[in-house]
C-alpha cells in the first residue's frame, strides 16, 4: 500500500444522458432474527401451552364466556412465560452476549416484548369480559370486583400498570425523545412487575394452585433467572472489576469531539476480549460513576493496557474527555459477536477477502480488527476470482473510512499506519453525503471501488441511519447477507 493512502472526494454525479429512475430509498433494513435461540424460546412456550390444556376441563368450553376465560387464562401463562424469557435475555449471559451478539439479543428482546406486553393485557381483557358474561355483569363492575375481592389480584394489576408503562416508554416514537437513562430505569420496573404478578399466578391459576409440581416448576425456573441476572450482571462484573484493578492512564485529543482513553489493569488477557468487542465502562469520577456507556475496543487488547476511543455526543461521552489519570473504572464484558473468531472459528483467520467499512466513532472495533485480522486464506495479492483481481495490494483486507471532513476521520493516522506494516488496502471517502442516487456508496461505486465486492466479507460500523444505507447499497451490489457483519451503537 502506497505511504498516503488515496482519499476519494465524491463528486457530484454526472448527468444521465437520459432521464432514468433513481434509486428509491432502502426501505429501513430489519436483520434476522437468531433462528436457533428464536426456536427453542418458542419450544419453551409448548409445556406452558401443554400445563393450560391439562388444566382445562374436557367440555369445560361449552360457552363464549367459559372460551374467553380460558383464552385469558393462556394469554396470562404466555406473557408470564414470556416475562421471564425477556429477563433471560437481558441477564447478559456471556454465550448470548458473545456468540449471538448484544444488539441480536436486544433486539429479540425488543419484538418479544412487544407480545408480552399486549398478552398481558390480552390476559386482563380476556378474564374480566369472560367472568363478567358469566355472571351477567358488566366489565368494569367485575374489574372492580377481582381487583378489591383479592389482594393478589390487586398486585397483578398493578404489574400489568408497569408493563404498561414500559410498553409506552419502549415505543419507537416515545423511545426516541427519552433519555436512554430514563428508558432504562423504566425497564428496572420489569422486576418488581415479575415479583407483583408472581403471587397471583399460584393464587388464582388453576395451573398452578391445583399441582405442586408446577408450582415447583415454575419457582425454579424464575430462581434459575434470577440468579442468571444477579451472577452476571451483578457478580461477574464486580469480580472482575476488583480483580483487573483497571485505571485511566492517559486521555488523549484524537480530533474534534473525539478522545481516546487509554487504561491499564492486572492480568487483562485473563478477560478473554477480542477485537471487534465493547465493554460498558463505569468511571468512578464525580458525576460519572452512576451510569455505565458500551465503548469498543479501539485497539487490540494486551495483558496490561486496554483503549477506547470515545465520540462527545451527550453528557456521559463528552465528560470521558475530562477524566484524571488514575481514576479507577469498573466494567462489564467484554461482550459482542462482531469478532474474527466468531465469523471464522478458532484461528480466525477470514476464509475470503474482507472489507471494512466505518464511519463516525464507527471505526472504533474496525480499527481493532484492521490491527489483528491475519491475511485473508483466499484473496490478497495474486488471487483471481475471475472477475476481479483481489490482488490489487490490499493482502485481502480494505478498510474504507467515510466522513465529512477530512478533521472527521477518527484514528486515520493509525490506521495509515496499520496499512503499511500489514500491506492492507485503505481508502477515505471525504465529503457531504449525497441523496441515495449520488452518495459516494451507492452500489455502483462501491463496486468501482472495492475489488471483488461480491466475494468479501464485509464488516460495517456507524451511525445507524448510514449503516442502513450502506447495508442495502452492499446488497445491491451483490453481497449475500449472510457476509454482512454490522454492530449498531445503539440498543
Ligand atoms: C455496542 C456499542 C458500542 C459502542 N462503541 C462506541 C465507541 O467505541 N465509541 C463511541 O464514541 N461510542 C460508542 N458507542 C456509543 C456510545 O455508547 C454512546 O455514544 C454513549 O453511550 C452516549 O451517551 P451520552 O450520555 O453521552 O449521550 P446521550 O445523548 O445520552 O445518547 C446518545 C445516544 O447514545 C445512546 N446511549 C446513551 N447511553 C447509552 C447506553 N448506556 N447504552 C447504549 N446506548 C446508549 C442513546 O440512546 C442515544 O442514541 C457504542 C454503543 C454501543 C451500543
Amino acid at each position: 500500500m502506497s505511504a498516503n493512502p488515496p482519499v476519494l472526494r465524491p463528486r457530484p454525479a454526472p448527468r444521465p444522458a437520459r432521464r432514468r429512475a433513481a434509486p428509491s430509498r432502502p426501505a429501513p433494513h430489519r436483520e434476522p432474527m437468531p433462528v436457533v435461540l428464536t426456536a427453542v424460546i418458542v419450544a419453551g412456550a409448548l409445556p406452558v401451552a401443554f400445563v393450560w390444556w391439562q388444566n382445562t376441563i374436557p367440555g369445560s368450553l361449552d360457552s363464549p364466556a367459559a372460551d374467553l376465560s380460558a383464552a385469558g387464562r393462556i394469554a396470562g401463562l404466555l406473557a408470564a412465560y414470556l416475562l421471564l424469557v425477556l429477563v433471560a435475555l437481558m441477564a447478559r449471559v456471556p454465550w448470548l452476549e458473545n456468540r449471538i451478539g448484544s444488539d441480536t439479543v436486544a433486539r429479540l428482546h425488543r419484538a418479544l416484548g412487544e407480545y408480552t406486553v399486549a398478552l398481558a393485557f390480552a390476559h386482563a381483557v380476556l378474564i374480566v369480559c369472560g367472568y363478567a358474561w358469566q355472571g351477567h355483569t358488566d366489565p368494569l363492575t367485575e374489574t372492580w370486583a377481582v381487583v378489591t375481592g383479592y389482594t393478589d389480584v390487586w398486585l397483578a394489576a398493578v404489574s400489568l400498570g408497569l408493563l404498561g408503562l414500559i410498553g409506552v416508554v419502549s415505543a419507537r416514537a416515545i423511545r426516541r425523545r427519552v433519555a436512554y437513562e430514563s428508558w432504562y430505569h423504566v425497564h428496572l420496573l420489569a422486576y418488581v412487575a415479575i415479583a407483583l404478578a408472581f403471587s397471583h399466578e399460584f393464587a388464582v391459576g388453576t395451573e398452578f394452585s391445583a399441582s405442586p409440581r408446577n408450582r415447583l416448576l415454575w419457582s425454579a425456573a424464575h430462581v434459575v433467572v434470577g440468579a442468571a441476572v444477579v451472577v452476571f450482571r451483578l457478580g461477574l462484573p464486580l469480580y472482575r472489576s476488583l480483580r483487573h484493578g483497571v485505571r485511566v492512564a492517559a486521555v488523549v485529543a484524537e480530533g474534534p469531539g473525539v478522545v481516546s482513553v487509554h487504561l491499564t489493569g492486572r492480568d487483562l488477557d485473563r478477560l478473554g476480549a477480542r477485537a471487534g468487542q465493547f465493554l460498558r465502562w463505569r468511571f468512578l469520577a464525580r458525576g460519572q460513576w452512576w451510569q455505565s456507556h458500551p465503548y469498543s475496543l479501539s485497539a487490540a487488547p494486551t495483558p496490561d493496557a486496554l483503549r477506547i476511543t470515545v465520540k462527545a455526543l451527550g453528557d456521559a461521552s463528552g465528560a470521558v474527555a475530562r477524566l484524571r489519570p488514575g481514576t479507577r473504572v469498573w466494567f462489564e464484558g467484554p461482550y459482542g459477536a462482531f469478532t474474527a473468531r466468531r465469523r471464522w472459528g478458532a484461528t480466525a483467520r477470514p476464509a475470503r477477502p474482507v472489507l471494512l467499512l466505518a464511519a463516525g466513532a464507527g471505526v472504533t472495533p474496525l480499527r481493532a480488527l484492521y490491527e489483528t485480522l491475519p491475511a485473508a486464506a483466499r484473496g490478497g495479492p495474486g488471487h483471481h476470482d475471475g472477475r476481479h483481481d483481489s490482488g490489487s495490494g490490499d493482502g485481502g483486507v480494505l478498510l474504507v473510512q467515510r466522513a465529512s471532513r477530512p478533521e472527521d476521520l477518527v484514528l486515520h493516522a493509525e490506521l495509515r499506519r496499520i496499512a503499511q506494516a500489514r500491506g492492507f488496502g485503505l481508502l477515505a471517502v471525504v465529503g457531504p453525503r449525497g441523496g441515495p442516487a449520488d452518495d459516494p456508496l451507492r452500489a455502483d461505486r462501491l463496486r468501482a471501488m472495492v475489488p471483488a465486492l461480491a466475494e468479501r466479507d464485509v464488516y460495517l460500523c456507524g451511525p445507524a441511519g448510514w449503516t442502513a444505507f450502506v447495508r442495502a447499497e452492499l446488497r445491491r451490489a451483490g453481497v449475500p447477507a449472510r457476509r454482512i457483519r454490522t454492530e449498531a451503537f445503539a440498543f
